[in-house]
């Protein structure tokens, strides 16, 4: 694992904590920080920030907390509080 992998893997591990605690500010820095550092070295994040983070406002999103998570058709639809909604296949 390079530097930058393991520095985004911490980032998105300090975003979930910081989400937990109720940190929300702090949990959305730390998703944006690890978005640039993968942008900058082309690397692709971590399911858990791509899947529980909002492309929009950079919400890490907690389900039942900032976001809202339904199934529909044979997808998962996340809505973040900001009104986002991300959709996935399951
Ligand atoms: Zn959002």
């Amino acid at each position: 694992m390079s530097v930058a992998e393991e520095r985004i893997e911490r980032l998105a591990d300090l975003a979930g904590e910081a989400a937990r605690s109720g940190a929300e500010e702090l949990a959305r820095r730390y998703v944006r920080r690890a978005r640039r550092i993968a942008e900058r070295n082309r690397l692709s994040l971590p399911k858990r920030i791509t899947r529980f983070s909002c492309d929009r406002c950079d919400a890490y999103l907690r389900p039942g907390h900032n976001a809202r998570v339904r199934t529909r058709n044979g997808h998962v639809v996340v809505t973040c509080a900001c009104g986002e909604h991300a959709r996935y296949p399951y």
